[in-house]
């Protein structure tokens, strides 16, 4: 058995989601006494290349093809699905990123294969089953999902699983891929970049502003939260919708859905659908003034207090903390 994990980069570098995959997937592999191929399309230099070894990849597979350059989805699964092929591989791992959302359906359509997404933990695979937890209803509950295909896809959800480290020894092949014109229907022109901060998805900390903060003025004041904690900003719909933040920062149902580790809510009353795209944080922290808001049932750690008294007083707490 072979194991086979597509090592995402972002502009030529590895992101944290992509040392996650590679963990998770070592650890399936020792699981299965298998080999774990891991398979880098894009630009990706030789010295970030060999990052993979370091957490656990038997081999490092890369495609040396121009169109590649840029993320196709229907080329790269194709290119994912020809790799697990060639190296025989049964189980096919990569991130629950924006793009593995799209890539794990077809990979699975290509191999024939049964597909997990959004997996939290490893694979239970006591009498022979197969059986993986993944979340399931925006976040609101898990699934415990048995693949009884000989061929598997999983997509692991980011922040879920450790990294770890386990060097190899640095065996780095190229692979000629087969594409067609029809591999190419949506072709990326250019990426625009929004930001420079972490993305939601992949942030550990997260800072979170709801209506409570009254305008756009007082985001001044997570921001200097968010920065002293290392952590990302975001907010509720109402926020985005008023124009207050950005679109992009907008989680919960009809958002982007996180799961850091620290999920700080203020002003934020925990309606269904904003729960529903963070409630699969670590420890979430809930601020907010009026005692029976629902976002409390929830929370690890709940302040009933107004937003303008505690959030300058959790600053200069951490800032003491720091110096
Ligand atoms: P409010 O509900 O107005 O809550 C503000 C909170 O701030 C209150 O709890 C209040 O007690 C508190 N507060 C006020 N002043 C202070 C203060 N000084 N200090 C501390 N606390 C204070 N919402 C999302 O967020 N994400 C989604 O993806 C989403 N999708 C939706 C999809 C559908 C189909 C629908 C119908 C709704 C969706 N919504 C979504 C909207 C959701 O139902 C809520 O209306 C929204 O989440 C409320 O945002 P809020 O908590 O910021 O505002």
């Amino acid at each position: 058995m072979s194991v086979l994990v597509y090592a995402e980069n972002a502009g030529g570098n590895f992101k944290k989601s992509t040392f996650e995959v590679i963990s998770y997937a070592r650890a399936i592999a020792d699981q299965n006494n298998a080999t774990l191929t891991a398979l880098s399309i894009g630009e990706v230099d030789g010295n970030e290349l060999k990052i993979l070894a370091l957490y656990g990849a038997d081999k490092i597979i890369t495609v040396p093809n121009e169109k590649l350059k840029n993320f196709v989805n229907q080329a790269y699964a194709s290119v994912i699905a020809q790799v697990a092929e060639s190296e025989a591989a049964t189980v096919v791992v990569l991130s629950n990123s924006f793009s593995g959302r799209g890539l794990a359906p077809r990979i699975g359509v290509k191999l024939n294969a049964g597909v997990i997404d959004g997996a939290v933990a490893l694979p239970d695979q006591a009498d022979g089953k197969f059986v993986v937890k993944k979340t399931v209803f925006s976040g609101k509950a898990f699934a415990m999902v048995e693949l009884t295909s000989a061929k598997k896809v999983i997509s692991l959800t980011p922040n879920s699983y450790q990294i770890t480290e386990a060097a190899k020894p640095e065996v780095i092949e190229e692979f000629n891929a087969t594409l067609n014109e029809s591999d190419f229907r949506a072709v990326l022109k250019e990426i625009v970049q929004a930001t420079d901060k972490v993305s939601l998805p992949e942030a550990e900390i997260i800072v979170s502003g709801g209506r409570g903060l009254k305008g756009p003025e007082n985001w001044r004041m997570l921001e200097e939260l968010a920065d002293a904690l290392g952590a990302a900003l975001a907010c509720s719909k109402p926020v985005s919708d008023a124009g207050w933040r950005p679109h992009s920062e907008h989680v919960g149902q009809t958002g982007i859905a996180v799961s850091p580790n620290l999920y700080i809510a203020v002003g934020i009353s925990g309606a269904i659908q904003h729960l529903a795209g963070v409630s699969s944080s670590k420890t979430i922290v809930v601020i907010n003034k009026d005692p029976d808001a629902p976002f409390f049932k929830v929370a690890d750690y709940g302040i009933v207090g107004d937003a303008f008294e505690v959030v300058p007083k959790l600053i200069a707490a951490i800032k003491n903390n720091k110096a």
